[in-house]
C-alpha cells in the first residue's frame, strides 16, 4: 500500500486563483455580455522583446547543426549568461560575485520553493503576512511548518512577520528567534520597498542569530526610486546570511519562456547538529546537479540578449509601460478615495477595500458592478484581509478603463 505524504494532506482546499477563476466563470455565465476587464493577473501580458527573439531563433539555429549543436549543458547555466549577469546587474552595484555563485534556473518559483529542502526540519521559519503563498506552501510540503489553524488562517509552527497600515506594510524583527527568513522586495502583493537602512536590520539579525535570508528579488527590475537597493548584496554582511532569487520572468517577458537565477555566496553557511558549518553554495550545487538539468541553451541564448544595449532599451520600455500603468491605477484610486500602496517601485498596488470590507465581498462587487477582476488580500495571507491587489499588467486601455468604471460604478 503506497502511503501519503501527509504533509501534502496540510493544505488547504482550493488556491486563490482557482477559486478566482471558479468565480469569474459562474459570473460570466449568469452574465455572458459582461466586458470584463482582469486586473488580478500576475502574469506579463507584453511581447518578448525582439532582441531577445533575435537571439532566441538564432539559438534554435546553431541547434540544427551538428558543429554548433548542444546536447546537456552545464546545470548551473552557460558561463556567457553568468557572466553578463554579474557586469551588468551587481558590478556597477558595487556587489562582487563569482561565476560559481550564480545558478541559472527555470524560475524564481522552483527555486524559493525547492531551496528549502537544504534546511533542516527543525529550523523555525519566518515569513511576512501577507505573502507569496509558495515560500508557505512549500515549507508545508516539506513538514516544517506544524499544522493549519483553518480559524487564524495561519500554520502552528511559523513566525508572521505581520505587514499592516500601521507599519506602512513593512515588517518588522521577529520577537522570538527563526533561523529561515523570507523576504520579498519589491514586494508582491503590497508592492512595497524596503530602504537600504531597513534592510540593513535584517542582515544585522541575520548575522547575529545564524538565521539565514531568502531574499526574493524577483521585481528588482521595477524599482524606479534612486537609494531603494536592488539586490540584498548591496548591504554590508550579506554575503554572509543572503541567497537571492532573481528572474527574467517580469523584468524581460519571460514567464512563458523560463529562465531565473539564484545566487548563493561561498560566505554563507548552515550548521549541523554537531555545530560544525557547511557551505550553503555547496550543497545547491549538489541538489541541481542531481535533481536539474539546465535551461535550454535557446532560452539562456535569449536571456543574454536582454543585456545588450538594445535589449536593455527593449525590455525598459515594456517596465515604463506597465509602471504607468501602475501609476494610472494608483493616482486614480487616491483620487476616488482609498487608501493604496505600492505601485512606485513596483507593478502591485494593494488596496484597502472600503468601510473594512472583506476581501472576498469586495472581489464580487467589483465584479459586478465594474466587472473589473483583481486578486482579495486574504488570500495572501491573514493579514491581507481587507486589503485588495490590482496589477499594472494589463493594456494601458484597460487600466484607463478599468479605473474609471471603478470611480463611476462602486
Ligand atoms: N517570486 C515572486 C514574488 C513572484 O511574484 C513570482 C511570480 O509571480 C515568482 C517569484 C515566480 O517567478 P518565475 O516566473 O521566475 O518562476
Amino acid at each position: 500500500m503506497a502511503l501519503v505524504n501527509e504533509n501534502y494532506l496540510k493544505l488547504p482546499g482550493s488556491y486563490l486563483f482557482s477559486e478566482i477563476a471558479r468565480r469569474i466563470n459562474k459570473f460570466k455565465a449568469d452574465n455572458p455580455e459582461a466586458d470584463i476587464i482582469r486586473l488580478g493577473i500576475g502574469d506579463v501580458t507584453r511581447p518578448l522583446s525582439p532582441a531577445v527573439i533575435e537571439a532566441m531563433h538564432q539559438g534554435v539555429e546553431e541547434m540544427s547543426k551538428a558543429e554548433t549543436f548542444r546536447g546537456y549543458g552545464p546545470e548551473q547555466g552557460y558561463q556567457f549568461l553568468i557572466e553578463k549577469i554579474m557586469n551588468h546587474d551587481f558590478i556597477p552595484r558595487g556587489v562582487e560575485l563569482s561565476v560559481d555563485e550564480v545558478f541559472i534556473s527555470d524560475g524564481a518559483k522552483s527555486d524559493t520553493a525547492n531551496f528549502q529542502e537544504l534546511f533542516g526540519l527543525n529550523n523555525i521559519m519566518a515569513v511576512t503576512d501577507p505573502v507569496y503563498p509558495v515560500y508557505v506552501d512549500s515549507n508545508v510540503m516539506a513538514g516544517r511548518t506544524g499544522f493549519y489553524d483553518s480559524k487564524k488562517g495561519q500554520y502552528d509552527a511559523i513566525v508572521y512577520l505581520p505587514c499592516t497600515e500601521e507599519n506602512g506594510m513593512k515588517p518588522s524583527l521577529p520577537k522570538t528567534r527563526v533561523d529561515m527568513i523570507y523576504l520579498c522586495f519589491p514586494n508582491n502583493p503590497t508592492g512595497m520597498t524596503l530602504s537600504k537602512e531597513e534592510l540593513k536590520q535584517w542582515v544585522d539579525y541575520a548575522r547575529e542569530n545564524r538565521s539565514i535570508i531568502l531574499f526574493d528579488a524577483a521585481y528588482e527590475g521595477y524599482i524606479q526610486e534612486e537609494g531603494v537597493p536592488h539586490s540584498i548584496f548591496e548591504i554590508e554582511g550579506a554575503r554572509e546570511v543572503a541567497v537571492e532569487f532573481r528572474s527574467f520572468s517580469k523584468t524581460a517577458g519571460f514567464t512563458g519562456t523560463r529562465c531565473a537565477y539564484t545566487i548563493v555566496p561561498k560566505d554563507v553557511k548552515v550548521y549541523d547538529s554537531q555545530g560544525k558549518a557547511h557551505s550553503l553554495n555547496q550543497l545547491w550545487l549538489r541538489r541541481q546537479t542531481t535533481k536539474f538539468n539546465g535551461v535550454s541553451y535557446p532560452v539562456q541564448a535569449a536571456a543574454a540578449a536582454i543585456f545588450t544595449e538594445e535589449g536593455q532599451r527593449q525590455i525598459r520600455e515594456t517596465i515604463d509601460y506597465y509602471m504607468e500603468n501602475a501609476r494610472i491605477i494608483r493616482e486614480g484610486l487616491q483620487k476616488a478615495g482609498y487608501t493604496v500602496f505600492g505601485g512606485v517601485n513596483a507593478p502591485y498596488i494593494w488596496m484597502k477595500t472600503p468601510n473594512h470590507m472583506g476581501s472576498w465581498e469586495f472581489f464580487d462587487k467589483l465584479m459586478i458592478n465594474a466587472h473589473v477582476i483583481g486578486t482579495p488580500g486574504a488570500g495572501f495571507g491573514a493579514n491581507g484581509e481587507g486589503y485588495f491587489r490590482l496589477t499594472a499588467f494589463g493594456t494601458r486601455e484597460n487600466t484607463l478603463r478599468a479605473i474609471e468604471r471603478i470611480k463611476t460604478r462602486m
